[in-house]
Parts: C-alpha cells; structure tokens; sequence
C-alpha cells in the first residue's frame, strides 16, 4: 500500500541510505537528497527500483533556503504529496578542540545542522499541515548522543547543534500537534558510517566501541527501523519523543 511520498535528507549514504531503503520496503515513494555524491544517491534509487519502489535523487543543500525549497516542489512534482520527512543530513566538521574549530567550518556545521533542519521542517509543515489544506503526516530529526554527553575534546559545537535539533523537535511537535503532524527525534549512538572519516578520525568506532554497554558500533539499518517506527501509526501517541538508539550510551 502506498504510503506517499518520503523526502529523506542526506539520503545518499549512512544512516540516510538505510533509511531510504526501509522506507521503500515500507511503500513510500523516496526522494532522496544529497549535496554532492550524486553516484551514491543515484544507487540507492536503482537499488529501490529494482525491487519495484519508487525513487527519485534530488541534490540540495539543505541549509540554502532556495535549494530546499526546490527540493519539496521537485519531490512532490516526481513522486506525490508529501507525507513524511526525515531530517537526516548532518555534518561534523573535524575532530578536535574547539578553540582550533575555524569559523569558517563551525559556521557551515550549524548551518547544516540546525538551519538545515529548521528549513527542511518548515517546508514539510507547510505541506502537510490540515489548517493549510494538507493531509498531516509526520517527520523525524536525527540528533545525536553528543547532545547529552557535549563530545568534550572532539566535536563540542557538533553536540550543541544537535542539542538544538532536539529542542527544535520538542516546541515544533507541540506547535503543530493539532495539524494532524507528529513530530519526533532519534538520537543516535555511535554509528557505523563515513560521517567519521570525514570528520578526520576513520576508526573512531573500533577506538570508542569498548565504552558503549553493548561493546560494539550500531549499524545505519538499526537506527532506520528506529526512524520509521516513529513514522508510523504504531508511534500515533509519540509527539516531541527523542529516542535513544545508542547500545546504552
Ligand atoms: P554520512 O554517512 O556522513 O552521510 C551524510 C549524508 O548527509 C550524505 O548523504 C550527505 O550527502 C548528506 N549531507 C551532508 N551535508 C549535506 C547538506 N548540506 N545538504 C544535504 N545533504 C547533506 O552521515 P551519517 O553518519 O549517516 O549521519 C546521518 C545523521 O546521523 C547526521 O545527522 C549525523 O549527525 C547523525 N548521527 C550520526 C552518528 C554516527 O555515528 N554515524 C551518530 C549520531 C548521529 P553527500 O553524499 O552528497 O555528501
């Protein structure tokens, strides 16, 4: 059965390609964005293809106000009204203290954590909500533990900006908890992806693993099924919800 039309940012790799995946399996039709691994996006759309989903790959960043707003009117021109988003597109910037985080960097990571997602929701609420003729539906931002453990020596401004996403999540939810729109979190542990060689520190999951109760890394489809269980009518009571998907971290 159809389920409409998913956007899924960052959907090109990580924890975003899993879930673009279970979200086909689920059936919705899946935009996924990129900003610019086109080969990777494009992969994930044949992949859900050839199993008979619907996809299509749309390149925005998601912290240029215009680009976003082509990517909503791109999925829904391809793919169908809008029923669910995933604010899933981060970045961390390298690894180390904050007093050698150039601006310039520390700029661009707020900007795409917290702007990004912002702007994403935005657009996504304009869509769906009932008081403006839509049908509801229901997003999910991806913060991170680093909001609650702060990644002292690390990634500080990281963990601030998801600490925003999560407070984000919580007023928005209640801002639009009467216009048929649920508004939830998944805060990951220590994933398994390449976000952690780009920040500078590839084997950062080997290095950190021994201190996670479970003794191990998550894998991207472990926090996917996480994100579309709070998408679904079995989470109908979950509004402003920050889940913890962490191994006990
Ligand atoms: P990843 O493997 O590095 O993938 C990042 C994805 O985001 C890629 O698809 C990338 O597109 C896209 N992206 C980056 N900047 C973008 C922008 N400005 N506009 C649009 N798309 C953009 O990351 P991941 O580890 O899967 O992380 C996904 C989310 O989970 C992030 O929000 C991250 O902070 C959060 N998280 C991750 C972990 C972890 O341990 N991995 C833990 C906690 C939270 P391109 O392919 O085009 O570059």
């Amino acid at each position: 059965m159809s389920k409409g039309t998913i956007i899924v940012t960052g959907g090109s790799r990580g924890i975003g390609a899993a879930t673009s995946l279970l979200a086909a399996e689920r059936g919705y039709a899946v935009c996924i964005n990129y900003t610019s691994n086109s080969e990777r996006a494009e992969q994930v759309v044949a992949s859900i293809r050839s199993k008979g989903g619907k996809a299509s790959a749309v390149q925005a960043d998601v912290s240029d106000e215009a680009a976003v707003q082509s990517l909503f009117e791109t999925a829904e021109r391809e793919l169908g009204p809008l029923t669910a988003l995933v604010n899933n597109a981060g970045t961390t910037g390298k690894i180390g203290r904050l007093l050698d985080l150039d601006t310039k960097i520390l700029r661009s990571v707020l900007d795409v954590n917290i702007l990004g997602t912002i702007l994403c929701a935005r657009q996504a609420v304009r869509r769906m909500s009932t008081a403006r003729g839509g049908q509801g539906g229901a997003i999910v931002n991806v913060s991170s533990r680093a909001a609650q453990l702060g990644s002292p020596n690390e990634y500080v401004h990281y963990a601030a900006s998801k600490a925003a996403v999560e407070t984000f999540t919580i007023g928005m939810a209640k801002e639009v908890a009467t216009e048929g729109i649920r508004i939830n979190c998944v805060s990951p542990g220590l994933v398994e992806t390449e976000i952690h060689a780009a920040g500078g520190d590839a084997g950062r999951v080997q290095r950190i693993a021994g201190n996670v109760p479970l003794q191990r890394g998550g894998q991207p489809e472990e926090i996917a099924k996480a994100i579309l269980w709070l998408l679904s009518d079995e989470a109908s009571y979950c509004v402003g919800s920050i889940l913890v998907v962490s191994g006990g971290r």
